[in-house]
């Protein structure tokens, strides 16, 4: 069947970003036969890529690590044919209505498309306080797996109470010989499994109730200053190290304008991740959602694969 009314598009589908989320969508999408371009970031570190150890993840009881999970769904995606460009994105923007056109810029050139999957993930969440740019690389880390072995004997402060903070403190135990995790509350806000661990972990000691206000050191890292929430005293803790778990900021300004987004700037979509704007779908860690994970970042490719579907049948359907 030929569509004579379609605009001309380089693409049915263009999926934005190469973690779990995009190339799952890649998976679904070239499996469906959709005329589909998987743009991945040239330079940026996906977060699945430096997690460690991912055990969570159905049908692999014996876990398996990041980046090689990561391989494995390019594998796959490539199996059935999925076109990969491995550039920057450097905008989106609407060419066309009825039917509704985008256009994604990459490398140097753009691509005309009919949808788009935006799966762009998500990045660290920094602290904003004094020494944190300044000793960044110099004992201040965002990522346990790329830094942890390098405080082997050695005392380190993790920042934050969530899943991330609690598994990489668990995960720095492996290297230094204390651990202290600084939380502004006194429960954690952590998977209860992962709480009893780090219990039960005798290198690790919580520091409760208190925020970081200064990370210290002269040329490393020396400490952070630490404030008692409660009472206000400031008092500082020795370390070679200070890592910093404090949740995540999306990867979205491209969508800015383009698609609703919350507060912080995740992408808002109804439960078929359609945004409001017809023909863009998200996925992932860069839409607003509760549960962040592989599992459920895969789950959103698939998802608004299925729904890009609809959308197109429609689309072609109009114009036909
Ligand atoms: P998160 O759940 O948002 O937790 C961020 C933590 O940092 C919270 O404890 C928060 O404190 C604290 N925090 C935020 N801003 C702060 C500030 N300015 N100063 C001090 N503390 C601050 O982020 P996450 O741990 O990165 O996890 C993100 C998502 O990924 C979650 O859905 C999580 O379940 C998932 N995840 C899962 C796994 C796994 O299952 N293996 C591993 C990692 C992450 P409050 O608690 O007081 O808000």
């Amino acid at each position: 069947m030929t569509h004579a009314n379609l605009p001309d598009t380089d693409y049915d589908m263009i999926i934005i970003g190469g973690g779990p989320a995009g190339y799952t969508a890649g998976i679904y999408a070239a499996r469906a036969a959709l005329k589909t371009l998987l743009v991945e970031g040239a330079g940026t570190v996906s977060q699945i890529t430096i997690t460690d150890m991912i055990e969570n993840y159905p049908g692999i009881p014996e876990g398996i690590g990041g980046f090689e999970l990561m391989q494995l769904f390019k594998k796959q995606a490539q199996k059935f044919g999925l076109e990969i460009l491995p550039k920057d994105v450097t905008g989106v923007r609407k060419v066309s209505d009825s039917p509704v056109v985008w256009e994604v810029a990459a490398g140097d050139r753009a691509y005309k498309t009919l949808s788009i999957i935006a799966a762009t993930g998500a990045m660290w969440r920094s602290l904003g306080v004094p020494g944190e740019a300044q000793f960044a690389g110099k004992g201040v880390s965002y990522c346990a797996t790329c830094d942890g072995p390098f405080y082997r004997n050695r005392t380190v402060v993790v920042v934050g109470g969530g899943d991330t903070a609690i598994q990489e403190a668990l995960f720095l135990t492996h290297f230094a010989s204390k651990v202290f995790v600084i939380h502004r509350r006194d429960r954690l806000r952590a998977a209860g499994m992962l709480q009893n661990r780090a219990f039960a972990e005798k290198k690790i000691e919580f520091v409760w109730n208190a925020t970081v206000e200064e990370v210290t050191g002269s040329e490393f890292v020396t400490g952070v200053k630490v404030k008692d929430v409660r009472t206000g005293k400031i008092s500082e803790i020795a370390a070679d190290g200070a890592f910093i778990f404090v949740g995540r900021l999306p990867y979205t300004d491209m969508f800015k304008g383009l698609v609703a987004m919350d507060k912080t700037g995740f992408i808002l979509t109804d439960e078929n991740l359609r945004t409001d704007a017809p023909g863009i779908f998200s996925a992932g860690d860069c839409r607003a959602k509760l549960f962040r994970q592989v599992v459920t970042a895969a789950g959103d490719g698939a998802n608004a694969v299925h729904s890009a579907e609809l959308y197109l049948d429609e689309v072609k359907g109009q114009v036909y």
